[in-house]
């Protein structure tokens, strides 16, 4: 169903991706993980046409996204929505405005002007704010939220768009281990409950490890690993991370047990 074939992306003389190639059957949860310059954020922005690529083809059910234009590729982000590290959230705004923020531009200029919303998305933004666990809050302001509250408004706002993948791109790297786990957890059961696919940038492997079915390890644009959770062996994660300290951080790290 996802075909990325020899996906490179350059910088001047910078190859940020360097040719990924991988398959995917089925709608699964997949865990990218490097270390920081490895090209995983640039791979996420291709796939989703924020950044276009240099060469390669990217086939989703049998579509070459990389060559979808105007309505077709607005169809396309909408279908893959983006998830960040940041939250994203409009400060001052309540929880139900955020969800329904991006959305409603979609809709009508006069209705963002107003903050008018139509009645069937308030209560369906409100019921994937209950499916995570936060519909209590759905009338505070964003910023009133802890950050594993604020990332799942974002993911709320991301659901809106009834997306077929949720692209995430360390979704957890600014939380404490748990809220972290809570984000992860919403992000497994979305996958689980709902089939969409999920792609996520990882910071360390115990959470992909953890959480993922299947872990893609990159190295100098490169995808140095592509295999099961099962098959992260120390030996492996050397290869992704180098024998340094970034490795042995990650290595050791306590987060999510
Ligand atoms: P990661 O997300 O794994 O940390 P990135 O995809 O952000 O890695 O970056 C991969 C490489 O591409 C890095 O060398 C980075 O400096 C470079 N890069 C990313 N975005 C840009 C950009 N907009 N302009 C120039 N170089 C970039
Ligand atoms: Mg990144």
């Amino acid at each position: 169903m996802l075909l990325v074939e020899n996906l490179t992306k350059s910088f001047g003389s910078n190859t940020a991706v360097d040719r990924m190639t991988f398959e995917v059957d089925r709608p699964m949860m997949i865990g990218i993980i490097g270390r920081s310059g490895a090209g995983k954020s640039t791979f996420l922005r291709m796939m989703n046409r924020m950044t276009p690529a240099s060469s390669g083809r990217l086939v989703f059910e049998g579509t070459d996204v990389l060559q979808l234009t105007g309505g077709g590729m607005r169809q396309w982000q909408s279908q893959c929505a983006m998830i960040f590290q940041q939250f994203n959230l409009v400060p001052r705004m309540d929880v139900v405005s955020n969800v329904l923020h991006g959305t409603l531009n979609r809709r009508s200029t006069l209705g963002t002007m107003f903050n008018l919303y139509p009645t069937e998305d308030i209560h369906k933004a409100i019921d994937i704010l209950d499916r995570l666990g936060i519909a209590d809050h759905a009338a505070k302001r964003a910023e009133a939220l802890s950050g594993g509250q604020q990332q799942r408004v974002a993911i709320a706002r991301a659901l809106m768009q009834d997306p077929k993948v949720i692209l995430a791109d360390e979704p957890i790297a600014s939380l404490d281990p748990m809220n972290a786990q809570i984000v992860m957890d919403a992000l497994r059961r979305i996958h689980d409950e709902d089939g969409r696919m999920v792609i996520a940038n990882l910071h360390t492997l115990d959470t992909a490890r953890r959480y993922c079915d299947r872990v893609i390890g990159m190295r100098d644009g490169r995808i140095v690993f592509d295999g099961s959770p099962a098959q992260l062996t120390v030996g492996v994660a050397r290869d992704i991370y180098g024998a340094d300290e970034t490795f042995s951080e990650s290595a050791t790290s306590t987060e999510i047990r």
